[in-house]
């Protein structure tokens, strides 16, 4: 079985999502991308977390979806997020190719309907190795609000951005969701973005991402990817951002909060990096 220390890392983190709160019922998705092969391992869709075994797990090369279409994944950079009639037009010949959307390496499950999400996400952010995608409440509430989360405590640090974005709305499980999802991080250069009336993505880098492997998925990395340190950097900050949003949400429903400054969050950040043990 190939991606199994991946696979493994999903089903566990799966569970974890589950038992927080964070995923309630079968709602969203994680994956791991493993940047020398262009293999991204992820969650089968609509499965119990606490039933999925690693056998269950997919594994889709991102590659062969990217490279055919790799207009749409060009224009995510774009500054320009206007939808002329020929963008919208390409958009459904998008939809069009979901009839036979992904290429599994390996595996029996459906994956995720989320899986071009992901995908555009591993496109954009050259660094990040895993990406996982939660329901959960307070998030979510801001969501629907279409409203970003702000800077309310310092462990809105790992962010890497003065405000999580809401990307307008797209149906759940389509080339739209994925494109402006992918569109809206990236324009903010946030780690994380809300989905309008649906939910929220966080990103986890990889600490071995080297510059030279630039946005190429697969392009082959020098150091070996730490996919384990990937998916608990997208784990914590599910959890924190939940946090943050509740506070927020508790603040705004009884006064008006004071949010962290620019130069405050610059302290937060250089205070991390002394933070917790020693590696
Ligand atoms: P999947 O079960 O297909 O991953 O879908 C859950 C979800 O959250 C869709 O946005
Ligand atoms: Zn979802």
């Amino acid at each position: 079985m190939i991606m199994q220390k991946e696979r493994e890392l999903i089903v566990e983190y799966g569970k974890k999502l589950s038992a927080s709160g964070l995923c309630p019922g079968t709602s969203g998705n994680l994956s791991i991308c493993d940047r020398e092969t262009g293999l991204m391992a992820i969650s089968p869709s609509g499965m119990d977390y606490f039933e999925v075994t690693p056998e269950d797990i997919v594994v889709l090369d991102i590659n062969a979806y990217l490279s055919a279409n790799d207009t749409q994944t060009d224009s995510l950079v774009s500054s320009d997020s206007d939808q002329t009639s020929d963008t919208k037009s390409d958009r459904t010949d998008l939809y069009a190719v979901q009839s036979k959307p992904f290429q599994i390496a390996d595996g029996t499950r459906k994956p995720s309907s989320e899986w071009a999400l992901h995908s555009k996400f591993y496109k954009v952010r050259p660094e990040i190795a895993s990406v996982i995608h939660t329901h959960s409440v307070y998030a979510t509430t801001f969501s629907v609000l279409n409203q970003p989360l702000k800077p309310v405590h310092f462990a809105f640090g790992r962010v890497g951005a003065m405000e999580v974005p809401c990307a307008p709305y797209a149906l759940f499980g389509t080339m739209e969701l994925a494109d402006i999802a992918a569109r809206t991080a990236a324009e903010a250069g946030s780690n994380a973005v809300l989905l309008a009336n649906h939910g929220i993505i966080c990103c986890g880098a990889d600490p071995c991402f080297t510059a030279d492997i630039g946005g190429k998925v697969g392009a082959g990395s020098k150091l070996s990817s730490n996919s384990a340190i990937a998916i608990k950097a997208a784990y914590e900050l599910a959890c924190d951002l939940e946090y943050c949003a509740e506070l927020q949400y508790r603040a705004m429903s009884i006064g008006s909060p004071v949010y962290l400054s620019e130069s405050q969050m610059t302290d937060v950040l250089n205070q991390f990096k002394g933070y917790g043990q020693p590696t």
